[in-house]
């Protein structure tokens, strides 16, 4: 249960007074969550310094001045497009208000002729006098002390104003909790850091420029509260999983060789390396919570089919999951004619095996008699009972949660756990998502692979470029044409896509396929085995779906604003070419004119193809805000942390989430029951529940 502090933090932003049916949902987009907190961690960009003071007389034109003047005279405008200019003094001189639009009449009522008026703008100079151009206007009678302060300015939307917005903010600032201290209070002291009331209040209020930015202690304080929370969520999760013992399983040298005898490469030092990795954590009595990181391509397969080799040879099934059918049974028809050479059994299975053959299947994973297992999520079920499952090996792509990692290694005594991705993630995000989960990576391609040829071309040229992809279809050529994911609107995503398909069809005939998210599960295999089968010579795509399917002979990726995709996500989209022995080439379409940031974006991806220095450049270019822009990445998003300023605090909130859980393990101390509220905090409560006490 929530602890009820938190309360008043959890509920709608609509409770709050100014938000109503008409700005709730811009306001719960603009600040990325429905609750009031998410309003709190929305900070401000900017200020707007009201606090200098000056008689008409001393403003200083460029700056910003808050003045108190006696309403003089209206001077409507004389001719169209003219402003409207009522002339304002003091006893030193006269300043106009200046206004281009507005109704007249509102305008005489805010600034009537004779009273007295607080106007707060920036001072222009107009010819010979001075002026505000729509000035903000207060009350003669307000307090001072209120009016010439310095302004936050937040990040807004259409619609939402920033004198909205803090209005609203006010609202939500006033129902801020005093809560227990969940950080060591000797830290606190040293960092000089205020208590996480006064941080949220503090981060509201701009003092001076040095206010804004990451490194001020407020910011520092409530994003080391998130990192915290994130690695402490992680380590509870790895906590429970270690608490189990592990089992030790030796290297299966004979097997080993035995296949080294019929695979048709030679293993890269990488490889190598990451098996030798592996081996030392499966010999040892603790269990494995290994993450094997590598590129598409890089061979991780065979390193997964080594290991799997170590849990057969000790007499202990191996399970290996993927994400989707099609990736399952591809995985079943690469692994299979290496297992079967070696007399190892295996079954397949799948979500789609149904009735007598399912109970088949799972007749033979009870009995043991399957030594190997591949198959999807439906893994987890609990119908599903292994004989002895000692190894799982979670081929994710990052579609697995770290919850749901776990499951599967439920299903035996101490089992074994090895990840793989192929999502690049910077080493200094790795952490976020994976906490310390030991790392192997595969760095280095296997050798023979060709460059793929990467191209960037404006959208002005497509009838040349479907010109000449007329003429590799003809040679039998197959293509991956991926049509952009328009954020929060699947259904223009798939407009687009379904557009480009009919207009590609007009072209191509039959030979154009069309998979989307929007399709069954079934139907989109079906388009994805034909592409597979060469049926079809164009596949186009929207990126909701998996484009994982292996398939040498397709050499061509078109992706279609590609500037609006995240660089690691193009680096995965590319990695779908260049599998075969042909020359591959990938065609990034852009909408003109790039910006700066877009254009060196861009070709980023024309100069590597290393997803890891691809991913460190998406960080740096992008902020780790918006890397891979979408929930895919399996990276956390963070409200106030900011990795690329943050990056040396996630590293301490690792050793203080470690050390945490040294001392108290069940969160059960005083300190220990306020790191639960900051768990419920960041929403990350899930992790409670694999202590005892819940
Ligand atoms: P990943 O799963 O990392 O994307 P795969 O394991 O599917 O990559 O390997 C991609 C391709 O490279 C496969 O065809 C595989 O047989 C081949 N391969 C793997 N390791 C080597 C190697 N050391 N030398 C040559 N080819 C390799
Ligand atoms: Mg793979």
């Amino acid at each position: 249960m929530r602890p009820f502090e938190l309360d008043p933090l959890f509920r709608s932003v609509n409770t709050l007074p100014g938000v109503g049916p008409r700005n709730q949902k811009l306001l719960e987009k603009l600040v990325d969550g429905p609750k009031v907190a998410d309003l709190l961690w929305h900070l401000p960009v900017d200020f707007i310094d009201r606090r200098a003071q000056p008689k008409i007389a001393e403003a200083e034109p460029g700056k910003v001045a808050t003045i108190k003047i006696k309403i003089q005279k209206h001077l409507r405008p004389q001719r169209r497009g003219a402003p409207f200019r009522i002339i304002c003094e003091d006893e030193t001189g006269a300043i106009a208000a200046v206004f281009f639009r507005g109704k007249p009449d509102w305008i005489e009522k805010q600034l009537p002729i004779g009273e007295e008026r607080y106007i707060s703008g920036v001072v222009e100079r107009f010819q010979d006098s001075k002026q505000i151009s729509h000035p903000d206007i207060m009350p003669a009678d307000m307090n001072i002390a209120d009016i010439a302060v310095c302004e936050p300015v937040y990040p807004l939307t259409q619609g939402i104003t920033n004198k909205i917005f803090r209005k609203i903010l006010g609202g939500a600032l006033e129902l801020v909790p005093e809560l227990p201290e969940w950080q060591d209070p000797s830290f606190v002291k040293q960092r000089q850091w205020p208590r996480w009331a006064n941080a949220v209040r503090n981060v509201h209020k701009i003092e001076d420029e040095k206010s804004l930015l990451p490194e001020a202690p407020d910011r520092v304080r409530l994003a080391y509260d998130e990192l915290l929370s994130n690695q402490l969520a992680l380590a509870l999760v790895r906590q429970s999983f270690k608490k189990k013992k592990g089992r030790s399983f030796p290297v299966a040298t004979e097997l080993r060789e035995k296949l080294k005898a019929v695979l048709p490469f030679q293993l890269t030092g990488a490889q190598a390396r990451s098996i030798q990795e592996i081996d030392e954590d499966m010999v040892s009595s603790y269990r494995m919570l290994r993450l094997l990181q590598g590129d598409v391509g890089s061979g991780k397969t065979i390193v997964a089919v080594m290991s799997v080799l170590n849990a057969v040879a000790s007499g202990v099934q191996a399970a290996i999951m993927a994400p989707t059918e099609i990736l399952a049974r591809q995985h079943e028809q690469t692994i299979a004619p290496w297992l079967d050479a070696l007399g190892i059994a295996h079954v397949t299975l799948t979500g789609r095996d149904k009735g007598k053959k399912r109970e088949a299947l799972l007749e033979q994973i009870a009995s043991g008699e399957a030594q190997v297992v591949i198959g999807t999520h439906a893994l987890f079920q609990d119908s599903i009972i292994f004989a002895d499952l000692g190894l799982a090996v979670i081929d994710e792509q990052h579609r697995f949660g770290v919850h749901q990692r776990l499951k599967l290694s439920e299903k035996g005594k101490g089992v074994d756990v090895l990840v793989m991705t192929a999502t690049p993630i910077p080493r200094s995000l790795t952490l976020t998502a994976f906490g310390d989960m030991e790392v192997s990576r595969l760095d280095e391609k296997p050798p023979g692979r060709k460059p793929i040829d990467t191209r960037l071309i404006s959208t002005d040229h497509l009838p040349q470029l479907i010109d000449s992809l007329s003429r590799e279809i003809e040679k039998g050529t197959q293509i991956y044409w991926v049509c952009p994911l328009v954020e929060e609107s699947e259904v223009v995503s798939l407009a687009a896509a379904e557009e480009r398909y009919t207009a590609l069809q007009q072209l191509f005939g039959d030979k154009v396929g069309l998979v989307h998210g929007r399709m069954k599960a079934e139907e989109k295999d079906d388009v994805m085995w034909r592409f597979a089968a060469n049926e079809i010579s164009i596949l186009i795509a929207t990126t909701v779906i998996e484009v994982g399917v292996n398939v040498p002979n397709a050499t061509i990726m078109v992706i279609e604003h590609a500037e609006r995709f995240g660089l690691a996500q193009l680096h995965q989209l590319r990695g779908r070419v260049g599998r075969g022995d042909k020359e591959s080439f990938c065609f990034l379409l852009y909408q003109g004119p790039l910006s700066e940031t877009g254009k060196e974006r861009l070709s980023v991806m024309r100069q590597t193809e290393d997803g890891f220095v691809i991913a460190e450049k998406d960080l740096e270019l992008r902020g780790a805000g918006d890397l891979l822009g979408t929930q895919q990445s399996g990276l956390p998003k963070f409200k106030t942390a900011d990795l690329e300023h943050h990056k040396d605090l996630l590293q301490i909130a690792r050793d203080d989430a470690k050390l945490i859980l040294e001392k108290d393990p069940e969160l059960s101390s005083e300190r220990g029951k306020a790191l639960r509220v900051l768990l419920y905090l960041f929403e990350r409560d899930q992790s409670i529940t694999y202590l005892r006490s819940g």
